[in-house]
């Protein structure tokens, strides 16, 4: 068995994960990460959807909820995490959702607090605004849509840096301006002296005493690992958090453990323009409509090449085969709900199992949400307007079944509440009833926050970092070491 010691485990090298390592080793402490998944090389990214989907992603892009309807829920693994393969949309919490956790779960994390990690985390990442120019034409109709509704929309902003608008993000960045934590948190965790392990598996959380000791890994050719550390932070993401948590005997006793799953199941539709879209050029997630928030859902882009759409398009046959030929004239556009509905992940023979089922509220939304995306098309001048549906199914009228989801925002799992008897993690995102243990991803946010997370995420790991180095967040710049080459490499 190999042995390593550390001032802190960081188990996990996503968007939590990274940033808290970075943070910490900055700070002068020894940090070690474990990764399960691998160091992924940008330099082989061939921008061709089927073959990245089975490198970039866990279980080759085919993870999925068991319930009504099943929805697929795509997980990175590697360096980076999620983040490597995520459109790169940036949203800070929105307000109101921070109060409503302050009172429901007394969480003590208002604006002004939030304010300074959300600073270091926006700088670190290179957010901006996208350009009209770099959001590609399939964005312009939709806009167009909005603007003659009258609906609020707006350009989205985006961790990106000399992004060329290839429209490839989710299959990985080619060119590296995605500015995903690989390539920014993690060259800067290893400058400041982190190691990293990846193909690390960590099988459990070792306590004693009533306080974390370390961790325990199987490496990728069979070894074992044991980490020594008197701190551990957890951030496997919503679906396996819990699962290495229910391993180790630890923040199960408030039966939250792997429940209040939210996942902000989305799906798109697909519409036949007069004018050339070409949907492949042009940064796929660049336009926002956010004039039904408050009604529980929002549109996003979506968009990708000619393989990508042939997969997604909600038509078979001779319909499939006609939209197809017609590529360049199809334009897309998202459909986010804020979900109510709740689910849960436990582990079966040692997978995760995610039971989730749409609730009549959510399903609403839903509704509401496909009528809303066909007026938008038809506004922005659409020939025809293809929705998610079954066949014969209506959007008035559509049951769970009749809707082909997919998710991308697990949330919730171990969600922070300062009650011993209602949160898996406290306050400042140490699990209730165990000394030593914190957790820094998805599963600690405790509701749908009605936009993208990763923002959210990065911005709690910062903070979490800052705490436990007992130091006030700077919104300082990021020090020297975070720049990567064009390569993505760190230079
Ligand atoms: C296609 C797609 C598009 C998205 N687009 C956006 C977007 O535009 N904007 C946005 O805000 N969000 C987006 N997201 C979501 C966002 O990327 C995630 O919410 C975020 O990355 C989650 O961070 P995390 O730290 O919880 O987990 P992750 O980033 O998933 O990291 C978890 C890491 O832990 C590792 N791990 C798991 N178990 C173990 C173990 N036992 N031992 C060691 N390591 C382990 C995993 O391999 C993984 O690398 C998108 C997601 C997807 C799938
Ligand atoms: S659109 Fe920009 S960020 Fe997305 S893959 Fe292309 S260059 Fe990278």
């Amino acid at each position: 068995m190999d042995r390593l010691e550390a001032d802190f485990c960081v188990v996990g090298a996503g968007a939590g994960g990274a940033v808290v390592a970075a943070e910490l080793a900055e700070g002068g402490a020894r940090v070690l990460v474990l990764e399960q998944g691998p160091q992924h090389d940008p330099d082989s990214f061939t921008a061709r959807p089927p073959e990245m989907l089975g490198r970039l992603y866990r279980d080759g892009c085919q993870t999925a909820t068991v319930g009504s309807p099943p929805i697929l829920l795509p997980l990175g693994r590697g360096v980076g995490g999620t983040t490597l393969v995520n459109s790169g949309t940036c949203f800070r919490t929105p307000p109101h959702v921070l109060e409503r956790w302050a009172e429901e779960f007394g969480l003590e994390l208002d604006e002004a607090t939030l304010a300074p990690c959300f600073e270091r985390v926006e700088q670190a990442l290179s957010v901006a605004e996208v350009t009209p120019e770099l959001a590609g034409a399939n964005a312009e109709v939709a806009r167009r849509g909005a603007e003659r509704l009258g609906w609020s929309h707006g350009y989205l902003r985006r961790n990106a840096r000399g992004c060329v608008g290839s429209g490839v993000c989710v299959f990985g960045c080619p060119t590296s301006a995605k500015q995903h934590t690989g390539i920014t948190y993690i060259p800067r965790a290893t400058a400041a002296g982190a190691q990293i392990v990846t193909g690390a598996d960590v099988q459990q959380i070792i306590v004693e005493g009533g306080r974390a000791r370390g961790v325990s890994a199987r490496l990728a050719d069979g070894r074992r690992l044991e980490v020594r550390a008197p701190e551990v932070v957890v951030a496997c993401g919503t679906i396996h958090t819990p699962l290495l948590l229910e391993r180790s005997g630890l923040g199960g006793a408030c039966g939250q453990r792997g429940g209040n799953l939210a996942l902000h199941p989305a799906t798109s539709a697909f519409a036949l323009m007069d004018e050339d879209v070409d949907m492949a050029r042009g940064v796929p997630q660049s336009v926002y409509i956010d004039e039904f928030a408050s009604d529980g859902f929002m549109f996003e882009g979506a968009a990708g090449p000619p393989a990508y759409a042939a997969m997604v398009l909600p038509l078979t046959g001779e319909r499939h085969t006609r939209a197809m030929a017609d590529y360049r004239r199809l334009a897309q556009f998202g459909l986010m709900v804020s979900d109510e509905s709740r689910g849960r992940v436990h582990a079966v023979a040692g997978r995760a199992v995610i039971r989730y089922d749409l609730c009549d509220r959510d399903l609403a939304k839903f509704r509401a949400g496909l009528l809303r995306m066909r007026e938008l098309f038809l506004a922005a001048g659409a020939r025809e307007v293809y929705l998610p549906l079954a066949p014969g199914a209506r959007p008035e009228s559509a049951r769970p079944r009749d809707l082909k989801l997919m998710a991308f925002h697990p949330l919730g799992t171990a969600r922070a509440d300062a009650r011993a008897t209602h949160g898996v993690t406290d306050g400042d995102l140490a699990v209730h009833g165990t000394l030593g243990v914190h957790v820094a991803d998805g599963s600690v946010v405790p509701s749908a926050l009605g936009v993208n997370p990763q923002l959210t995420i990065m911005a709690l790991a910062t903070r979490l970092a800052f705490g436990l180095l007992g130091r006030a967040v700077s919104s300082a710049p990021a020090p020297a070491g975070a720049h990567t080459s064009a390569n993505g490499r760190a230079s």
